[in-house]
């Protein structure tokens, strides 16, 4: 590096090189052609090398591209996108797989054609050889036929968990880089695919209003993980440093010998907070006491090379770091009135249950976190989470975190992440700061719907006229509040299409990554001298080795696919439609057979995701409510006695339990349903043993649910019917044998 000075430094090598220029891929690409060259090969005739060029360069033209090359994606066809539940496409997914085949065939052997082969022709003719094949085969077709009973989730028929086809730019983006299997934890080997992966998270970053210009996505970070359930232990992770790093830049300031550090609105001296002052300086003004520290130090010992002086200080937050440390060393220090008192994170009920999984990993205690309840939509209430924090600012407990859920796991519904932020501004204010995060693993890729392709949002009038009428003003100013938290979870292996494993962490702060950063000399980049485009971002990432085929199916998919309204927004837009479709139909449903059954869709979806229950006229038992959902489902889910052929359809359930979802709400609705809300009670006022004595009580509600995901549920599965039509039209059959099944049931046992 030599000797930088300061201003150098944060331009060049500031937060570790991530800022990776916005043509970096291309570069990679095609290192030594100028944007025109680029554009002639591509308009080249189609010989080998200029039809390879033309794979390689429509997915690289892009941002600063001339006008020549394809820009933006056309407007997503949702039929060319998927092979189709009847394999349609087959034909042309074929081709393109063979294309990837050959391409990667060649490739191969053009690596030192010089080269002997290794398998030669007499290798292949010894009986050893063909055995060994022969057994393979067979061991293959043994496996292809036990794929056989897997569930079909590329069929409108299924109507289940948030599962779905995958999309074919998104499976052969797979398959190609799965040839080459890099592994993306470093960047020696995924000198592509670890591009692939900083581009395809800055789509999501540009998605969710982070920034739109490459200058401004390049101030955010984000990278790609095995799930939403990791990369929410990561935000946490990164929370919990951030929330106790002031205490740490003090501990390195006074061991540095460095005075006249100020921090807060008020500029006082670092030395003159409390701790627990300390811990509510703002994410953002936390990490900017980091720096003007680091700063402060380069600046004193300007006559040293800048690595050094920048090691010492690295080395010395270190040594005063909560993750260091470890939770006893650290918090032992502060005694009697310093003393902080155990950290909360607040969640909704909603949760998911990697938020009880992230919690017990960090050291924060599965046990400190603050339950949030919902509201009769099934979003958090706020008026609650005021209450929550009001209690932790009079208790001085530091909240590490506020977590809002974009597209709950059970219901799909969306936490008001506008007045969250405008929460956490107000208690900023009154010196309480948190970390907020968004735990959009499900309902993130929506947000495609609310921008336009130059990243503005859009008007709700625009989209409303759209996607008849969604959004509701709350989800619109919830998505609308997205830029506004310091965190997001996304998965593109669920509304983004995409095979698993695919999850995305976002932070809004580059800054935020240099908190986890590991130093790995191996595979890590150490302390070498960077080359321009040498990215290394495994040391700023909770996991090691992963697939670069993951980046690379993202990748693909998002430029074929823009992560805008004529892309994403197209594709998701649909399935809000085919979701109020079913709910729409399910109340006609309950019209049409009232005599016998009660359909109750549970709530208005504010996605996509529908949850509803049926109860026999003229039962007014919880417990016998709950029976019959749960006999209806297990006659629509799979069953490892029948063949899925069995089932007209599959769906999924839920279980709404009393002590998550409390009476109040679900007391009502069930009232609505002809059964007393009285009935739904906690576990503790239930009998031990099944059966009698409970007088109809039970401590949850089983519902059945439906996550729309498959495009073509609305396309005719007969002629004139569609196959949410047709799934009306099955389910009375459904309905009354299950209900025969139950009565019989309770005769016999009389
Ligand atoms: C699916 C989901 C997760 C977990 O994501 P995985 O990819 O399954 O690890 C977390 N939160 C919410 C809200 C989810 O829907």
């Amino acid at each position: 590096m030599g000797r930088l000075s300061w201003e150098g430094w944060q331009r060049h090598g500031q937060m570790e090189e991530i800022g990776v220029k916005a043509s970096a891929l291309r570069e990679c690409l095609f290192p030594n052609l100028t944007d025109h060259e680029i554009a002639q090969v591509l308009s080249r005739g189609c010989d080998r090398q200029a039809s390879l060029d033309e794979v390689a360069g429509s997915s690289v033209a892009w941002r600063d591209a001339p006008a020549t090359l394809p820009h933006h994606p056309a407007r997503v066809d949702p039929k060319a996108l998927f092979l189709g539940p009847r394999a349609e496409n087959a034909d042309f997914m074929e081709q393109l797989l063979l294309e990837v085949f050959r391409d990667y065939v060649h490739w191969r052997r053009s690596f030192h054609p010089e080269d002997r082969a290794a398998i030669r022709e007499e290798d292949g003719n010894s009986p050893a050889f063909k055995r060994f094949m022969a057994g393979f085969q067979v061991e293959l077709r043994l496996l292809l036929d036990a794929l056989q009973a897997d569930v079909p989730f590329h069929s409108p028929r299924y109507m289940g968990h948030m599962l779905s086809d995958v999309s074919l730019p998104a499976f052969i983006g797979y398959f190609a880089a799965l040839l080459h299997n890099p592994n993306n934890v470093s960047w020696e080997v995924s000198p592509v695919t670890t591009l692939m992966e900083i581009e395809a998270s800055r789509h999501l970053a540009k998605m969710i209003g982070f920034g739109r210009t490459p200058q401004e996505l390049s101030l955010t970070w984000g990278h790609i993980t095995s799930g939403g359930t990791v990369a929410n232990v990561e935000s946490l992770w990164v929370a919990k440093a951030l929330k106790f790093l002031p205490i740490c830049v003090r501990g390195a300031a006074r061991e540095l010998g460095l005075e006249g550090l100020t921090a807060g609105v008020q500029g006082k001296n670092i030395e003159d907070l409390t701790p627990w002052d300390l811990v509510n300086l703002a994410p953002v003004e936390a990490l900017d006491l980091r720096e003007r520290l680091i700063k402060l130090h380069v600046e004193r010992h300007c006559e040293a090379p800048v690595e050094e002086t920048l090691n010492r200080v690295k080395e010395s937050l270190k040594r005063h770091d909560i993750l260091s440390l470890g939770d006893h060393a650290f918090f032992e220090r502060w005694k009697g009135r310093d003393a902080l008192r155990p950290a909360t994170l607040c969640v909704p009920q909603s949760l998911h249950y990697s938020w009880v999984k992230g919690p017990a990993l960090v050291g924060i205690g599965a046990r400190q976190t603050t339950l949030i309840p919902v509201d009769s939509s099934y979003r958090m209430d706020t008026k609650a989470l005021r209450k929550a924090l009001e209690s932790a600012l009079r208790e001085r407990r530091p909240v590490i975190a506020v977590v809002g859920v974009l597209g709950s796991t059970e219901e799909g519904a969306v936490d008001p992440m506008d007045e969250i932020a405008a929460i956490r501004d107000e208690f900023a204010r009154r010196g309480l700061s948190f970390f907020l995060h968004c735990d959009a693993a499900y309902g993130g890729y929506m947000a495609a719907c609310f921008r336009t392709p130059a990243g503005a949002l859009r008007e709700r009038a625009d989209m409303a006229a759209e996607y008849g009428g969604w959004p509701s003003n709350g989800t619109y100013r919830s998505f609308a509040a997205l830029s506004q938290v310091d965190s997001l979870t996304v998965d593109p292996h669920k509304l983004g299409f995409v095979p698993y494993p695919a999850g995305v962490v976002l932070f809004r702060d580059t800054r935020m990554k240099d908190l986890i950063s590991q130093e790995a000399a191996y595979a890590l980049g150490g302390s070498m001298e960077r080359r321009p485009g040498e990215v290394y971002i495994g040391k700023y990432i909770l996991e090691g080795s992963k697939p670069g085929a993951a980046a690379s199916a993202v990748y693909l998919a998002h430029r074929v696919v823009s992560t805008d309204c004529q892309g994403y927004g197209v594709l998701l837009g649909q399935t809000i439609r085919i979701a109020r479709t079913l709910h729409g139909r399910l109340l006609d449903l309950s019209k049409a057979i009232q005599d016998e059954f009660t359909v109750m869709p549970l709530y208005r979806p504010d996605l996509n995701v529908v949850s509803y229950l049926f109860n026999p006229v003229g039962n007014r038992r919880l417990d016998v409510l709950n029976r019959f959902n749960m006999a209806l489902f297990r006659a629509l889910t799979i069953d490892p006695a029948r063949p899925a052929t069995s089932r007209p359809f599959i769906v999924s359930h839920a279980e709404l339990t009393h002590s998550i979802y409390g009476s109040e709400g679900l007391g009502r609705f069930l009232e609505n349903m002809g059964i007393p809300g009285h009935l739904f009670v906690s576990s503790s006022r239930l009998p031990g043993s099944e059966g009698g004595g409970n007088e109809g009580r039970d401590d949850k509600v089983v519902v059945l649910r439906t996550a729309c995901m498959n495009l073509f549920s609305l396309e005719e599965i007969t002629e004139g019917k569609d196959y949410i039509g047709f799934f009306m039209e099955s389910l009375p059959a459904v309905l009354r044998r299950v209900a025969e099944e139950m009565k019989s049931r309770a005769d016999t046992m009389q």
